[in-house]
């Protein structure tokens, strides 16, 4: 097992006994994470819902099918990326999280980003994208943006799944258009990886 792993691993158990704000008290299962810890794409959403809750995986309801779908479209498998929340446990009813909800749990998010690594964030409405970006900006401005971000990661707002499920048809097409900005920048991410170290000696071969 790696460093990385282990701390990984040992920041999930720390997460799961976590009594840090209220929401320890109705929570029925902490919504840690799901996906590859070692993802070159990790998704950020806001918190858990009825079903996250209930089974402890993040986006397994109606936006998570959605979130599939919108991966699928550019080629990629829910097992091959990371899906996290800002909170780790449902806020009571759905409603929004408190501030010091997320000041008591960003912590977690934090070394989550820390230990994965990835090349690309997509950060998914507006809780996630306040809390990763400094912007008073609202989502509707916001998506579809390139930024360049913290560990040399490209960060991109959109919107949350369920705003699509409950909005305008115009909203799913913006979160497709935005998942192809996603792929790309993970194709040129990969590319720059791949390109060959310059040849280091006295003769120049290169
Ligand atoms: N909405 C979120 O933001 N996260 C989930 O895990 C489910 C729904």
């Amino acid at each position: 097992m790696t460093e990385s792993t282990l701390l990984f691993n040992e920041l999930r158990d720390r997460a799961l006994v976590c009594t840090a704000c209220r929401l320890a008290d109705t929570r029925t299962n902490v919504v840690f994470g799901v996906g590859d810890p070692e993802a070159d794409l990790m998704l950020v959403g806001e918190a858990p819902g009825k079903n996250e809750d209930a089974q402890g995986e993040p986006f397994v309801g109606a936006a998570g099918q959605l979130l599939d779908e919108l991966l699928a479209g550019i080629e990629i498998k829910r097992d091959e990326v990371y899906i996290a929340n800002v909170l780790k446990c449902r806020p009571p009813g759905n409603r929004d999280p408190k501030e010091d909800e997320i000041d008591s749990c960003k912590g977690y998010l934090r070394e989550q980003i820390r230990l994965i690594s990835p090349d690309v964030v997509v950060t998914l409405g507006n809780f996630a994208t306040k809390l990763l970006t400094p912007t008073e900006m609202g989502i509707t401005r916001m998506r579809g943006r390139r930024i360049n971000w913290w560990l040399g990661a490209t960060l991109i707002p959109t919107f949350h799944p369920a705003a699509a499920l409950r909005g305008r048809p115009q909203v799913k097409e913006q979160m497709q258009q935005d998942f192809a900005l996603v792929a790309r920048a993970l194709a040129e991410s990969s590319a720059e990886t791949d390109e060959p170290a310059p040849v280091q000696n006295s003769l120049d071969l290169s």
